[in-house]
């Protein structure tokens, strides 16, 4: 009895090993084919300084990164500090950002961010995480944002379309984001994070969208999985 428990036990060590040893070996293909497809990335969000960036991020949340750009790109020539945005007051800025989803919500982020980081951060963007997600409407994914492409500080920002390339990939089980965001930080060298994070989105957003594609297809799912025959279903963030 006590060695058939041996047994089981070291049964499941070893294929839990294995499985991760699977995970690894996947996560290396994916990282080589990802850097051979986008050897240099460009920051998709236009900004001016950190203050702008966080700005853009924000806006981000439900709406194209095009769309904010376009947006954008008329305020910051004039507005691109914190008090130019609180001397606007909130009325003005909903004006400015009347184009993108869920403005007044925004707006009044806008405002109340720019107001705290005046009165309490000597009008900069702070560098920790604790500090920004402190800040109205800044959540986890936007201050990975502005950590890994505003300071370059190692972050993996993971939004509902790394979440789900990361589950075709077999990279996660999906169970939340939180969850996709420790298994890839586990699985990729953090030198790598910042980069991967946005060859990530790119390739979503190229080849693998939310529809059309159930992991069968091309390089990366046919490398890393020879033999899948069925579509992978995935889980919503
Ligand atoms: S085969 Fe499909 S799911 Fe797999 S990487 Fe390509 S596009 Fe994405």
């Amino acid at each position: 009895m006590v060695n058939d428990k041996k047994a089981w036990s070291l049964f499941h060590e070893r294929s839990y090993e294995f499985q991760i040893m699977n995970e690894v070996q996947r996560a290396k293909i994916i990282l080589k084919i990802l850097n051979k497809i986008y050897p240099k990335i460009k920051v998709p969000l236009k900004s001016r300084n950190v203050f702008t960036l966080l700005i853009s991020v924000l806006l981000s949340a439900q709406c194209t990164d095009i769309n904010v750009n376009n947006v954008t790109k008329n305020i910051y020539k004039k507005y691109y500090r914190p008090e130019h945005f609180v001397n606007l007051g909130r009325k003005k800025i909903e004006n400015l950002i009347k184009k993108i989803g869920i403005f007044r919500i925004k707006a009044k982020s806008i405002y109340n961010l720019s107001k705290i980081l005046i009165e309490k951060h000597n009008s900069k963007v702070p560098k920790t995480f604790h500090e920004l997600e402190d800040l109205p409407g800044v959540g986890h994914k936007t201050a990975s944002v502005v950590m890994s492409q505003g300071f370059g500080n190692p972050a993996f920002a993971v939004d509902t379309h790394i979440h789900r390339l990361a589950q075709r990939w077999g990279l996660t089980n999906g169970k939340n984001v939180v969850q996709t965001e420790k298994d890839l930080k586990r699985l990729f060298p953090k030198k790598n994070w910042n980069k991967l994070h946005l060859q990530i989105i790119y390739y979503g957003r190229e080849f693998c969208k939310a529809r059309g594609c159930y992991g069968i297809s091309c390089k990366i799912c046919t490398t890393c999985y020879p033999k899948r025959k069925k579509f992978v279903i995935t889980k919503k963030a």
